[in-house]
């Protein structure tokens, strides 16, 4: 008989070597789990660790997936988790300004008519990491010379990364201490402090690079994105200055060196700043620092660099800027740099920390979603946003999808000052006639927003998306309600969204068409949330949103005509918009039509729905799993299954409206024919879960959720890590374990905790009051550590809560 424990001892025994047994352990393993109705998802490819992801012994065969999961990132810049010296061994060399990209040739084999020029790529940039590393004229090489006791570990605490391990060659022996991170105090700079000690007499040479001959390794046509390299270089500064092809963004990096020699303990260590030597090539510079070490000693190499772009800096002072940059870092030091660094990252921490006790594997799990989400985006700049691979690969080119507003944006709004997210917000704003010309060229009114965009332009070229996922729109609208409804800054309305709004519901009103034989408004050839189903009549989602955006728009400009009538008719001329025009939308939302099963008493996914052979994932034979890998795409789409999150997306947004009941009969009904593709799938199954009762469920799709790239669930984590999801993890956290919602300015809590934890805390920040959480299994606590007192509500009971006491309410599990 097998039991919880069996299972992990099983998992934990097989399935530590990566991908192909992973499949074993997924044939095997997934009817017993789903005859048990266990989550038993453990891989163990990094050590569970609260603070810490532990690469623990040299995986060379899945060194791909470790440089993913230990990306270190400041908003402006980020690199994988690669090794600084040289590596034959399989590896994806990555380095990424923020905004920085490349229009690259839309590739497709049937061009068709509105379809984008291109497919916006993130760059991968000048790597600035390097070293090369001699030990007596050799080479160090972990791909050729196994290293011993290596582990790698990123440190989300400080946000750093580090790595250690004993290496021999020759007979001798060396241990090398390597720790490196980038800024978040000041984020054009990053520092790597180099350490070898050696217990045997040798000449350690480094040699610290940049180097600009990186191509990405998905271009389309396999070209070089780069052009106009220049590079300069003398003994004090080396620096490299790279012009992207078409887009014209101007990147430059520079670095500055400097060795330090500790001889015999308590002897004051020897420094040197000068290079020996320096290589000045087009697309390359470097400096070379050699030394005799004696046993016993130690050396360390302190390389620091500095990347600025032209978007942020005049380009005829930009590499002056860039140089002061490296110079300011290098005169700071390591020591210094690093902890003004991990002094941010402690008052990131201070906000937005959730703690699980009893639960090591979820502690670390959540901890590596919001550090991974921090890393991403800091909200400083509203021209960039959250691309679902962050800096942690190139997969996905454009770095916005309707993910933002939908997943990301909750996150952002409970963990950073509002100013963050409306920046996200103003970010669209920005877009709104690209937006009308999109729209235009689909031959329709209003604004459409893209599917995926770096300027505002569409830059996805699948027809069944760009063309059709046109529920992003609703999620752009859904975006300024979330907002205003979360922070209370109506202004916002009658400053930026009122337009927005606007353009969105004119899309919605010309896309319907007016049906007379039902009487009712239906939207034809659509595909919803879940893209296994596509060119479809009225998804009962896209329905559903594009009339609330109707009735959305309508309150918001009621809503400002009072507040601010000048702007309002400001607005509404500026776009010419006639009274008849949004008289009509009163018509659409009265007659939209949201398809049902009516036997069954659910709302249907689309029409025909139910035309489809009807099975449930439990019965299909677990060989066919993920389908994307294993099926024809025409397979897929006569089929039943759901890629994610579709009716119930609807029913998470616009929650208020459905009763339990509801929730629960299309809860029971659509999640055992999802198959969870999207990594935005399970959070958003997991809070309902929760909200519905289903409590050992919710925990299960949480846990697939938070730990998706640890346990590499989807076997792509190699390509980079899922960001836009991570959000959706904390989302399962903070709205389904934590029952939050907000109305009326009043954050509302309806706890429960999972069964294997002791403890659930998190800090959330409200309308600029500071709040922590505690759940444990008798009582729900809540302190307002800063800010004006408030009113809160606990499972439908208002409290009035204060900075001199919390509110403890009896948990209801
Ligand atoms: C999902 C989309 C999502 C995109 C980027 C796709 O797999 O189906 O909903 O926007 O990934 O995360």
């Amino acid at each position: 008989m097998l039991n919880s424990e069996f299972n992990i001892t099983f998992c934990r025994g097989i399935c530590y070597n990566g991908p192909s047994e992973f499949y074993f352990f997924y044939t095997i393993m997934q009817p017993i789990a789903q005859t048990m109705r266990k989550q038993v998802f453990v891989l163990k490819y990094v050590k569970e660790h609260p603070w810490h992801i532990i690469e623990d012994g040299y995986h060379p065969e899945d060194n791909r997936l470790f440089e993913s999961l230990m990306s270190l990132g400041n908003g402006h810049m980020g690199h994988r988790g690669n090794f600084e010296e040289d590596y034959s061994g399989d590896s994806l060399q990555g380095s990424y300004a923020a905004g920085v990209y490349y229009p690259d040739k839309t590739r497709v084999g049937w061009w068709k008519n509105g379809y984008p020029e291109y497919f916006a790529k993130v760059l991968n940039g000048t790597n600035v990491i390097g070293i090369h590393v001699e030990i007596d004229g050799e080479t160090v090489d972990l791909g050729k010379t196994e290293p011993i006791n290596f582990t790698r570990i990123l440190n989300m605490k400080n946000g750093c990364l580090d790595r250690t391990f004993t290496y021999k060659t020759n007979n001798k022996t060396f241990d090398f201490k390597i720790k490196r991170f980038v800024s978040y105090d000041n984020v054009e700079i990053g520092a790597i402090s180099y350490e070898i000690k050696s217990h045997d007499k040798a000449i350690i040479k480094f040699m610290p690079y940049l180097d600009g001959n990186v191509h990405n390794e998905d271009a389309n046509y396999d070209e070089f994105f780069w052009e106009n390299c220049s590079s300069s270089c003398d003994k004090s500064v080396a620096g490299i200055s790279m012009k992207t092809k078409k887009t014209g963004f101007t990147v430059n990096a520079s670095m500055k060196s400097k060795l330090v020699l500790s001889n015999n303990a308590g002897d004051t260590p020897e420094v040197f700043a000068t290079p020996t030597e320096i290589t000045q090539e087009d697309k390359y510079v470097e400096h070379v620092f050699e030394s005799e070490v004696l046993p016993g000693t130690s050396i360390t190499l302190h390389k620091f660099f500095s990347l600025v772009t032209d978007r942020d800096h005049l380009l005829e002072n930009l590499e002056t800027y860039c140089n002061n940059q490296v110079d300011y870092a290098f005169s700071e030091g390591f020591v210094t740099l690093f902890a003004a660094h991990a002094g941010k990252w402690a008052d990131i921490w201070k906000e937005a920390d959730i703690e699980i006790s009893g639960d090591v594997g979820a502690q670390q799990g959540i901890r590596f979603n919001i550090f991974h989400m921090k890393q991403t985006y800091n909200g400083e700049d509203p021209r960039l946003n959250i691309g679902p691979k962050g800096f942690t690969g190139e997969k996905y080119g454009g770095s916005t999808y309707w993910d933002t507003e939908a997943y990301c944006l909750p996150f952002y709004l409970s963990t950073s000052h509002a100013e963050i997210p409306r920046n996200l917000l103003v970010y669209r704003h920005n877009h709104l006639e690209k937006a009308i010309e999109n729209a235009a060229k689909l031959g329709l009114k209003g604004a459409l927003y893209p599917m995926v965009t770096m300027n505002g332009e569409e830059c996805h070229n699948e027809w069944e998306i760009t063309f059709e996922e046109i529920h992003r729109n609703a999620a752009i609208a859904y975006g300024i309600f979330n907002y205003i409804r979360y922070t209370g800054d109506s202004d916002y309305l009658a400053e930026y969204g009122l337009d927005v709004l606007l353009n969105i519901s004119r899309f919605w009103a010309d896309r319907v068409n007016y049906n007379p034989y039902k009487d009712c408004y239906m939207m034809l050839g659509v595909t919803g949330p879940n893209e296994y189903e596509n060119n479809v009549n009225n998804n009962w989602y896209t329905n559903l949103m594009a009339s609330w955006t109707l009735e959305y728009t309508l309150e918001s400009l009621k809503y400002v005509q009072e507040s601010d009538p000048s702007r309002a008719e400001a607005i509404l001329s500026k776009y010419d918009f006639k009274s008849e025009e949004l008289s009509e939308w009163e018509v659409i939302i009265k007659k939209i039509y949201l398809p049902e099963i009516e036997e069954l008493d659910v709302f249907a996914q689309q029409d025909g729905y139910m035309d489809k052979e009807q099975i449930l994932v439990s019965e299909l034979d677990p060989s066919n799993l993920p389908l994307n890998q294993k099926w024809s795409w025409d397979k897929i789409l006569r089929s039943c299954f759901i890629k994610q999150a579709d009716v119930l997306q609807g029913i998470f947004f616009l929650s208020e409206r459905y009763d339990l009941d509801t929730k629960r009969r299309n809860f029971d009904f659509y999640e055992p024919r999802t198959v969870h593709e999207s990594s935005l799938s399970p959070c958003v199954y997991s809070i309902i879960a929760g909200e519905i009762g289903y409590h050992d469920k919710a925990y299960e799709l949480y846990q697939r959720s938070a730990r998706l790239d640890l346990d590499n669930y989807n076997n792509d984590t190699d390509d980079g890590l899922h960001i836009t999801s991570m959000a959706g993890t904390w989302m399962s956290v903070v709205y389904g374990f934590g029952g939050f919602s907000t109305t009326e300015g009043k954050p509302k809590f309806s706890p429960f905790l999972p069964k294997n934890w002791n403890a659930l805390n998190f800090h959330m920040l409200f309308r600029d009051r500071l709040l922590v959480v505690h759940i444990n299994n008798n009582e729900v606590k809540i302190q307002l550590e800063s800010g004006e007192a408030l009113t809160i509500e606990i499972y439908g009971k208002d409290y009035s809560l204060s900075t001199s006491a919390p509110v403890i309410s009896k948990i209801r599990n």
